[in-house]
């Protein structure tokens, strides 16, 4: 799944830039999921949610005419895990770095601001100027021109893990700003190139692992397996551990 976030200010037109990119990629038949960050009456302070969320990993919302599911910041990673398609576009996600951004500015110096090295684009009401471009980077107004926004969201969008697993020698925000940049690209994520023939999750989240570490999982597993009626060689083994 590849990512942008449209970050900018209160009334900047994040929303509407959204919708228009959106709609385009799936006129285009992808699958588009969208993810909005927000302040709502559950994050206030005192009420009964926001009370719930201080003691518990993640809160399910039952609204009259809405379901939510509320994940505590630090979650960000499971939260997005939870969803499939070809595109996530994030509306907000000011500190997520792992993916690059459309910058929904008001004034020209809100693009350096939130652009932090992760912007491919310029919309939102800055671009009803007729602005083209800016600190290098196209200007787009999304109500006018949003196949051409949405041109570039695809050919951009990425996101890395997001677990810091260091074995490319940077961080993922790091490697993140130099995909953008255009000195790298997702396939030196190591993570997402090498495609490890182990792989353990932990609720979900990849446990980073080297070579060799990898090899002692395989050849253990595969050991204590091998002497059972029912072993396969050459078959997908999956081991689930419920510690509950
Ligand atoms: S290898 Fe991938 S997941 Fe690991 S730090 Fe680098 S970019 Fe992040």
């Amino acid at each position: 799944m590849r990512a942008v976030a449209f970050v900018g200010y209160k009334k900047s037109g994040k929303t509407t830039t959204v919708e228009a990119v959106a709609r385009v990629l799936k006129e285009r038949g992808y699958r588009v999921a969208i993810a909005k960050s927000m302040h709502a009456e559950f994050d206030r302070p005192g009420s009964d949610t926001w009370r719930f969320s201080r003691v518990a990993d993640a809160v399910l919302v039952r609204a009259s005419e809405t379901d939510a599911l509320i994940f505590r910041a630090k979650d960000v990673n499971a939260l997005f895990s939870m969803v499939s398609a070809d595109f996530l576009l994030l509306e907000g996600f000011k500190s997520v770095e792992h993916v690059p951004r459309v910058v929904c500015a008001r004034k020209p110096e809100e693009v350096e601001e939130l652009g932090n090295g992760l912007a491919i684009a310029v919309s939102g009401v800055l671009a009803s100027s007729g602005l083209r471009e800016i600190a290098g980077l196209p200007v787009v107004d999304a109500t006018k021109e949003p196949e051409k926004l949405a041109d570039i969201v695809k050919k951009k969008a990425f996101m890395l893990p997001n677990i810091d697993c260091g074995l490319c020698g940077f961080r993922c925000s790091e490697m993140a700003k130099m995909i953008v940049k255009g000195e790298k690209t997702v396939k030196d994520c190591v993570v997402i190139s090498q495609k490890p023939k182990v792989v353990v999750k932990i609720d979900g989240q990849v446990l980073p692992m080297k070579d060799w570490v990898q090899e002692l999982v395989e050849k253990t597993i595969k050991g204590m397996l091998s002497a059972m009626k029912g072993y396969r060689e050459g078959r997908r083994i999956e081991v689930v551990i419920r510690d509950e």
